[in-house]
């Protein structure tokens, strides 16, 4: 084995082969853009070599730096992840002119599968199934078009050197076709710098179905089974799973034979994985992914094996550690990405400053990929995935609650994300029965971008709750309790707060009681909340019999509360119209704090009506009005400006009005 390993990547996938060179005794060196000095995987690698600016062109895909960063550090060998130079064929002969060991398959292998239309051809000789289609070299628009006529419509336009979605454009009717070859063609120029695409039928209800394959030198090729992938937006995968359900041991063992078969024809070795799009008992050759993929969590859960290790062991030349026979499957996994993006808003990337992160405790069911910590910004160089979430337990069942416990246990500030789209896709009915297909999310729309909840109670309670211990303190440098405990009341006093939650304002009347109880009136609600700290930003909140530890954050003005999985960002408003009310009856207006008169708005004979202000005492440095329990006119004022009151005092007296 080689003793040290640099990988040419940055994220989750860095950091999670870094984990795999560090069990195995190997040293990691990490490479880093100007964007990524304090990034995750810079901190867990054992050395980590600066490559340039922020741009990937000039740093994780300048291939002349990496080999340089990797001769500067004296790695041995190089690994380039998922994406950057992982399929590039000039990277893999750099590394080899560089007397690096390249962690992938031969620059010949990546070549064959480069071009999705010479991949087709070559498939097609080795007997492997294909979607009805045209992958020619003629691209005569004329000719394209006379090809989607005989394939019949809709027909998907596809660019041959395509991938992550670009350059893909489905036509559903002839007359539409020359123009979205135009703008296919465009994408593919703009993207790849080769506008050659291919066509193919377009099948309306098809699955992704994987295989993942492992090959080494001596000839031996192994399936280590399927991967569902078909949950998926804009043509992207967002959700994986092994076994593919509903799959029965005869499909899946000619599926493995048919991708096994593929990396045969083109002398393959190490990891790879062959996507097959599958409808109606069929299944079809769509491309070949020469390197470790981004779902590869899902099969490793359910075989107990380390595919990384697996591609060390192949690149040094060491035959492959299991027969066919050999590797067994176990159980079920399901992956999630989590990603920096608004479903709400065609999933359009979000950047920002991940202000806070909590992910769930991994467990023997729970594994959290990840290569970014909070207060990590998401910038627009590089791709917005925060995390994947892979669950696994002994059948599907299982593992969809796992995934669900764990989806809610997160905690995203800072950036739209689509964890609630997640948590809607995984308990939905649909899902749970593995009605799946591509058009999954689009047939749910829906459901799935149905509003989140609304704030409940303990929400409200949480908020109202940090927001009086925020309230400030004045001189005495008594904690901000002591806001509170001068609240406390024999009486009915009550403060009016504006409450915003999630953009929609509501009046809530709060009724402070003690430190640590107040109650509130919510929509003609009261609720009774007791509300005690258990951690910085964690507090146990009990609103009637619930009781429930939410996480409350504050930033500037707003308050998130993280509450049964779900954030919610809260404000409150206009703080400081608050009204005393008399405690006594007959008139007389006393104090509900101790503190110091500020204003007197009222003198003897005055008529006042319900609610107008009378009094302003300031306590702790905040001001509390005293106004009119109710209408009548001012008998006596019994204290003066500047006068330090007691609880309890009294202030004014007010006559009744005589009602006619
Ligand atoms: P990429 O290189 O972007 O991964 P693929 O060829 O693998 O491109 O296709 C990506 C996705 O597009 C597939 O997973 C599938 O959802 C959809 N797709 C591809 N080909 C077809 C087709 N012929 N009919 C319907 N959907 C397709
Ligand atoms: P898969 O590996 O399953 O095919 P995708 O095709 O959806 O997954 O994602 C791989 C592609 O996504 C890469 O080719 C790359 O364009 C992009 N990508 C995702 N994450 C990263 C990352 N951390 N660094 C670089 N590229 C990434
Ligand atoms: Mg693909």
């Amino acid at each position: 084995m080689f003793d040290s390993v640099l990988i040419a990547n940055r994220g989750e996938i860095a950091c999670r082969i870094i984990r795999t060179a560090r069990r195995m005794g190997l040293r990691s060196i990490a490479v880093f853009s100007e964007a990524d000095r304090d990034a995750a995987h810079v901190a867990l690698a054992d050395q980590a070599v600066a490559i340039g600016p922020a741009p990937a062109a000039e740093s994780y895909l300048a291939i002349e730096r990496i080999i340089g960063a990797a001769r500067a550090s004296g790695a041995t060998a190089v690994h380039p992840g998922y994406g950057f130079l992982s399929e590039n064929a000039a990277f893999a002969e750099a590394c080899a002119a560089a007397g690096l060991i390249f962690i992938g398959p031969p620059a010949a292998a990546i070549r064959a599968m480069g071009s999705k239309s010479a991949a087709k051809a070559l498939m097609a000789r080795a007997g492997v199934p294909l979607v009805p289609g045209y992958h020619g070299d003629d691209q005569d628009p004329v000719r394209l078009e006379a090809e989607a006529a005989v394939i019949g419509y809709p027909v998907l336009i596809k660019a041959s050197a395509g991938g992550g979605g670009k350059g893909m454009r489905i036509v559903t009717a002839p007359a539409d076709f020359a123009a979205f070859l135009a703008l296919a063609k465009g994408e593919a120029r703009a993207a790849f710098g080769d506008d050659h695409v291919l066509i193919e039928k377009y099948l309306t209800r098809p699955r992704h179905i994987e295989i993942q394959v492992f090959a080494d030198r001596f000839g031996n090729v192994v399936s280590l089974f399927e991967r569902d992938c078909s949950i998926q937006r804009r043509h992207q995968k967002i959700i994986e799973e092994a076994p593919a359900p509903l799959m029965s041991e005869a499909q899946r063992l000619t599926m493995g034979e048919a991708a096994c078969a593929a990396a045969r024809a083109i002398d393959y070795v190490g990891a790879g994985t062959v996507e097959f799009i599958a409808e109606g008992g069929e299944f079809h050759f769509m491309e070949m992914n020469t390197r470790l993929q981004v779902e590869h969590p899902v099969t490793e859960m359910i075989t107990g094996l380390d595919l990384v290790e697996w591609q060390f062991r192949v690149a040094v030349g060491e035959a492959l550690p299991l027969t066919q026979n050999e590797i067994e499957r176990v159980g079920h996994a399901i992956e999630v990405r989590i990603y920096a993006e608004d479903p709400a808003r065609d999933f359009a990337p979000s950047t920002g400053t991940l202000h806070h992160l909590r992910l769930p405790e991994p467990s023997r069911h729970v594994r959290i990929d990840s290569g970014v910590r909070e207060g990590d910004a998401v910038s627009v160089h590089y791709d917005p995935m925060i995390a994947k979430l892979i669950a696994w337990d002994t059948d599907r069942d299982g593992a969809i609650r796992h995934l669900a416990q764990a989806l809610a246990g997160f905690e995203i500030d800072g950036v739209r994300n689509n964890i609630g789209l997640l948590r809607r896709i995984v308990t939905e009915a649909d899902f749970a029965v593995a009605d799946l297909d591509t058009g999954f999310i689009a047939r749910h729309e829906a459901a799935l971008m149905a509003a989140a909840p609304q704030a409940s109670a303990v929400v409200y309670a949480a908020a109202i709750d940090r927001w009086l211990r925020d309230l400030p303190v004045s001189g005495d440098p008594a904690s901000p309790w002591n806001v509170r405990t001068a609240w406390r009341l024999n009486g009915e006093a009550f403060q009016d707060l504006m409450v915003e939650a999630d953009g929609a304002a509501c009046s809530v009347r709060v009724y402070p009681r003690s430190e640590c109880a107040f109650g509130f009136d919510l929509e003609g609600h009261i609720h009774q909340a007791n509300v005690t700290a258990v951690a910085p930003d964690r507090v146990r909140v009990m609103v009637g019999g619930e009781v429930v530890t939410v996480t409350v954050l504050r930033r500037e003005d707003l308050i998130v509360v993280f509450a049964h999985g779900h954030r919610h960002a809260m404000r409150v408003i206009d703080p400081f119209a608050a009204r005393g009310e008399a405690a006594a009856g007959g008139g007389r207006v006393v104090t509900t704090m101790p503190g110091r008169v500020m204003a007197i708005g009222v003198a003897p004979g005055d008529i006042v009506a319900a609610g107008d202000l009378l009094v302003t005492i300031e306590a702790m440095k905040v001001q509390f009005r005293m106004t009119a329990p109710g209408g009548g006119v001012v008998r006596q004022v019994l204290c003066s400006v500047g006068e330090l009151v007691e609880d309890g005092a009294e202030l004014v007296t007010i006559e009744a009005e005589e009602r006619a």
